[in-house]
């Protein structure tokens, strides 16, 4: 996987701000960051989207980002919140197809936020879509 940019910086070979590394798992800041402390935490092994992700690879990012995200929180830096956010697919806003999940600090006024259509749907409708996605997770759990 020598064309994938995460790749590279797991093998040493791109340079990266490294906050974590474990033996499956690498955290380092983003290059354009969001918010001052916007970082990424990666599975080491490649995986294009979640439906590549080995699901324990997936419970160590996980982990790692909620260690990395507690601390920061904990710690004297400025930071008041944390979001995590994944984009999985290019509609979602993914950009590098190795699975990244952002951890972006959060303080009043930093300018960050999600820009969406809401919607107040009736109850029959949010049972309705519940409907086809659990019959989407039964199918493809069968
Ligand atoms: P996404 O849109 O979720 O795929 O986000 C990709 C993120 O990776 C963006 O926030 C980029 O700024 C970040 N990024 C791209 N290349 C690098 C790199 N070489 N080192 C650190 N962050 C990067
Ligand atoms: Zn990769």
């Amino acid at each position: 996987m020598t064309d994938c940019i995460f790749c590279a910086i797991v093998a040493g070979q791109a340079p990266a701000s490294v906050v974590l590394d474990e033996p499956d798992v690498l955290a380092f800041m983003d290059i354009r960051p969001f918010t001052p402390g916007h970082l990424l935490v990666i599975p080491k092994r490649h995986a294009s989207g979640l439906a590549q992700l080995d699901p324990e690879d997936g419970a160590k990012v996980f982990a790692a980002g909620q260690r990395i995200a507690t601390a920061m929180r904990a710690s004297d830096l400025p930071i008041d919140g944390v979001n995590m956010f994944l984009a999985d697919g290019v509609a979602a806003g993914q950009e590098v197809f190795h699975v990244h999940l952002h951890l972006v600090p959060r303080t009043a006024g930093d300018g960050f936020g999600i820009r969406a259509r809401w919607q107040t749907p009736r109850r029959a409708v949010l049972d309705g879509t519940a409907e086809a996605i659990r019959t989407a997770v039964e199918t493809r759990r069968a």
